[in-house]
């Protein structure tokens, strides 16, 4: 039911609420149509041979595990994208498990529809998903490798040994996500950047902490991907660039040498058209002069180089810095430098690690400094642990430098004293 670009949703589901909401939902969307409602699988499958819906959602709140039966007579029959529905229970998730197991693309928690309902963010979500999950078809809509763990891929629709325990941990840390602002569980953290020609501190590059008592301490590396496929991530991100405005801020006004605080940006964010709107107001808001900030971005921001040059032009205009992260690590990296306005590169710390002379790696690295003076670019070393790191750097010329060496990230409350030993 294809017809121009508008795409024909199924929805099994035995409870009005659900149903309403559902209806609800869809009808904020010019491409997404509820075409039918039933109530089982076999007459989900005979829709589905009548109708050819583009994307099935199935409530698992049906009795005796229907909504598992109905996916599986699907998958067995004509294989469609199904996005389950669960409620955030032992046995929803339970179900979600096996439900993705099964063949299904996606879940969501309708404790989480019905309350996105009153909000914007959790509707705009839930409709790109439908919409990727009818795109990416069967294969599911989650990147092949995106954690290191590969847990990722166990999501995958198909994969026989889908990891139950690393899937539940995900769906809590999304849950619990959700409310980490309001419940003040975020943190951010200061690791300094270091003048070594002065040994002066001469910025904070900031990053953020989350501590749960559900979930506990999650590393970055973990929830700002959740944060991202979940849609979290504008609301985290700039809860994040407004507190490190405002402590910087607080920082000058409390008679510290001035410093620049440098935010890390993620892709979502910096592919989102009001980014310079929202930077603009909380330097404003903040009383933070723009040459304060400085904004980190990586080199799989965007594939567009034209967009992502625009963005960067924007918040140019408004006199912030921007960095290019994890220098080296990408595979268009000389390419980002020519068609982007940087000035800063930040060398990724796998260059620095155990570095010697003569080595590979101090070729690299004594290229890149060669390379960013010659375009006038700022660098930093990231990831400084020892005092021979440190010296061959010091040879190259190199006179920006991070890492544990100086100081680990630190609290805020620490912060002075951190500034006091280094001075
Ligand atoms: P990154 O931007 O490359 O941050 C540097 C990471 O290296 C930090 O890990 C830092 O603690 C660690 N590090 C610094 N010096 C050393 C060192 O000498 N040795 C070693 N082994 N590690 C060092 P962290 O805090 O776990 O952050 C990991 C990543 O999470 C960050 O990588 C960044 O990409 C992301 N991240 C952190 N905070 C934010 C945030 O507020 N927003 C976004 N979008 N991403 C963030
Ligand atoms: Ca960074
Ligand atoms: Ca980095």
């Amino acid at each position: 039911m294809s017809l121009i670009g508008r795409h024909g949703v199924l929805l099994v589901s035995r409870l009005e609420r659900t149903q309403g909401v559902i209806a609800t939902i869809l009808k904020q969307d010019e491409q997404l149509i509820l075409s039918r409602v039933v109530a089982d699988g076999s007459a989900a499958l005979a829709c589905v041979f009548r109708d050819r819906p583009d994307l099935i959602l199935i409530d698992m709140d049906l009795p005796d595990l229907m909504g598992l039966s109905a996916l599986q007579l699907i998958m067995d029959h004509s294989p469609i994208p199904v996005i389950i529905l669960s409620t955030l229970t032992s046995e929803g998730s339970a179900q979600t498990i096996q439900a993705m197991r099964f063949g299904a693309v996606d879940y969501f928690h309708k404790e989480m529809l019905v309350s996105g309902l009153e909000g914007e963010g959790v509707v705009t979500y839930f409709l790109e998903r439908c919409k990727l999950a009818v795109q990416n078809g069967v294969k599911g809509v989650y990147p092949a490798t995106t954690h290191p763990d590969g847990y990722m891929d166990s999501l995958q629709p198909g994969a026989p040994l889908i990891n139950g325990a690393l899937l539940q941990r995900r769906m809590d840390i999304e849950m619990h996500l959700r409310h980490a602002i309001t419940k003040k569980e975020f943190n951010l953290v200061y690791q300094p950047v270091v003048d070594i020609s002065t040994s002066c501190v001469v910025g904070m590059e900031c990053l953020l902490r989350w501590d749960n008592v559900d979930v506990g301490f999650v590393p970055p590396s973990e929830f700002i991907s959740i944060a991202e496929e979940s849609g979290l991530i504008h609301e985290i991100g700039e809860w994040v660039l407004r507190e490190a405005c405002r402590q910087n801020r607080k920082w000058q006004l409390a008679g510290l040498p001035p410093m620049f605080v440098a935010v890390n940006l993620s892709r979502k964010q910096f592919n989102d058209c009001r980014l310079s709107g929202i930077i603009a107001a909380i330097l404003q808001e903040t009383g933070l002069e723009p040459n304060y900030l400085e904004i980190e971005i990586t080199e799989s921001l965007s594939v567009d180089a034209r967009l992502a040059a625009d963005t960067l032009g924007k918040l140019k205009e408004l006199g912030l810095r921007i960095a290019m992260d994890d220098f080296g690590t990408g595979y268009s990296s000389l390419g980002y430098l020519r068609d982007l306005p940087v000035d800063k590169i930040k060398i990724d710390q796998s260059f620095i690690k155990g570095l010697q002379h003569g080595q590979v790696n101090a070729i690299i690295v004594s290229t890149m400094l060669a390379m960013a003076n010659q375009l006038n670019l700022s660098v930093v070393a990231e990831g400084v642990e020892t005092e021979e790191e440190l010296q061959v750097l010091r040879e190259y010329g190199c006179r920006f430098v991070q890492g544990y060496y100086f100081s680990k990230p630190v609290e805020v409350r620490h912060i002075e004293e951190m500034l006091y030993q280094l001075a």
